[in-house]
């Protein structure tokens, strides 16, 4: 009992004096004109303080700061469409980049050489990602990570783990490895030419000169030791390949070609894939673990990807980003390209198509996770569903014939008991002008639920036809479309949300086909 009086005596003490300390300790900063990312910052510097960080960086790396706009708005930019990867993957090996990184190569041939040397991996890879990453150093990074980070830790939407970044920006100062002013970044907070975050800076950025800074930002020993203990650390294997470009025999199963199937190139080797260039794989090559790729679907190029592809993949984890490294790599080491033809013809979906695609895949039963926009391993697993129950090649690979497809499966699914009502929810009320045998319109049937920018457009365009005025067909939901939509809802009967959703956008439709 006394003992317990004791302990809580000295808690009591320990925390009285804390938070004395932090009392005295408390930093004052000039107003940003911005209460609340002052409040933000206020909090955050006793934080920082808190984690062990000296008071005199803290107080240096914090002042002077506002919230960067410029930083908010690349953060909420969402492109509306993907390039294609073929489009991507050409654009990222130009001629004219292989050209400079062999003349890069050539000019440094000792440093590249001592650099593979010391950490086992390829000067070629990590002359690949130099290209891919800051275009060899050449693309000016006009931010300052310490306002950068700062920004986004306010923001909010991902506080603790900027919040993080800064912690680590404020280590890397406090140990000397970089200046106060010398942190220029992406707007993302990504750190010089090798595009490090903080804290892999602080794990894996190298001092390759030994002056005692990690300079990324102009050391070339430094930027290129760096790549290179970054792929090292995380598990690249000497001396193996990345890819090789395959064939596949005649009626092979697309679906093998998944991330999730691996086999021993000798394996693949028994099901009839060779080696599009006519070489032989070697006994080293014919025991390692390979996936089968095919990154533009059953009619583009296919490739066996090693386990060094998934190495490279830890630095960017994209597939297309991990081809264009290799493609360039190649390329510096004077190889050839990929031989197969991409398949441009087949076009690439927008990110309102591929939700689209999502909402009517699920729609069918054929997909179960979040209709996003973004295609994944998830949806890919989809497509080659719906591909196998139509007898498609299975390769998973989403195509605009695919997703017509599917939106005629589903306009001719929903005519066949257009009669029944969806839902009780989405039922209309009944009204003594609306026959309930007319003829439904042609137009598609959208799936319950959100629409995608798409659908809002299209809902835009038949509110206006309708008579209501929902403002420009721009595909954005603001006050004068909700506005339209509640009149719309309240004129048919419908219960008022004001949300713009497949029942809402298949009841304009209705109505525009009955001549409302
Ligand atoms: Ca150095």
């Amino acid at each position: 009992m006394g003992r317990t009086n004791f302990i809580s005596g000295v808690i009591a003490a320990i925390a009285l004096l804390t938070s004395g300390a932090a009392c005295a300790d408390q930093i004052e900063f000039t107003s940003s004109g911005d209460r609340n990312f002052d409040a933000w910052r206020s909090g955050f510097a006793e934080r920082a303080l808190a984690q062990g960080r000296s008071r005199t960086v803290v107080q240096s790396m914090l002042s002077g700061l506002s919230p960067d706009q410029r930083v908010i708005d690349a953060d909420q930019r969402q492109p509306e469409f993907t390039s294609p990867v073929w489009d991507y993957v050409t654009r990222a090996v130009s001629e004219r980049r292989i050209a400079e990184g062999r003349q890069r190569r050539a000019a440094q041939a000792q440093l590249f050489a001592a650099i593979e040397q010391r950490y086992g991996v390829d000067a070629d890879i990590i002359a690949g990602i130099w290209a891919m990453e800051t275009n060899f150093g050449g693309v000016a990074l006009t931010y300052d990570a310490p306002r950068a980070l700062a920004t986004l830790a306010y923001e909010g939407r991902r506080r603790a783990q900027f919040e993080g970044f800064l912690l680590a920006l404020m280590e890397m100062v406090d140990r000397g490895y970089a200046g106060p002013n010398e942190l220029k970044s992406s707007w993302a907070g990504a750190l010089g030419q090798p595009q490090f975050m903080p804290d892999v800076f602080l794990t894996t950025a190298a001092d390759w000169d030994g002056d005692g800074k990690r300079d990324i930002w102009n050391n070339e020993g430094d930027v290129l030791a760096s790549i290179g203990n970054y792929l090292a650390d995380r598990g690249w294997r000497r001396g193996e390949p990345v890819f090789d470009e395959v064939r596949l025999p005649d009626s092979f199963d697309h679906a093998l070609a998944d991330p999730n199937t691996s086999r021993l190139v000798s394996q693949w080797a028994a099901l009839g894939i060779r080696r599009r260039d006519g070489g032989a794989w070697t006994p080293e090559t014919s025991a390692l673990s390979a996936q089968l790729f095919l990154p533009a679907g059953a009619q583009g190029p296919a490739l066996l990807l090693y386990p060094n592809f998934n190495v490279i993949k830890r630095y960017n984890n994209s597939d297309r980003y991990a081809m264009g490294v290799s493609l360039l790599a190649r390329g510096f080491k004077g190889r050839a390209g990929l031989i197969a033809p991409w398949p441009s013809h087949l076009g690439s979906l927008s990110r309102d198509e591929i939700l689209e695609l999502q909402t009517l895949l699920k729609s069918r039963g054929y997909y179960a996770g979040e209709a996003d926009g973004l295609f994944g391993s998830g949806t890919r697993a989809a497509v080659r569903g719906f591909q196998q129950a139509h007898a498609m090649p299975a390769d998973g690979f989403p195509t605009m014939r695919i997703l017509n497809q599917l939106r005629g499966d589903t306009a001719a699914t929903a005519s066949q008991t257009s009669t029944a009502p969806a839902s009780d929810a989405d039922a209309e009320a009944p009204s003594a002008s609306a026959p309930r045998a007319a003829p439904r319109p042609a137009a598609r049937q959208y799936p319950n639920g959100p629409l995608g920018r798409a659908g809002i457009r299209d809902l835009q365009r038949t509110l206006q036809r309708l008579g209501f005025s929902p403002g420009p067909a721009d595909g954005e939901i603001g006050a004068r479309t909700r506005q339209a939509i509640r009149a719309f809802e309240r004129s048919v009967g419908r219960r008022v949300t004001g949300r713009a959703t497949g029942q809402v956008l298949n009841s304009a439709h209705r109505a525009l086909a009955r001549g409302d």
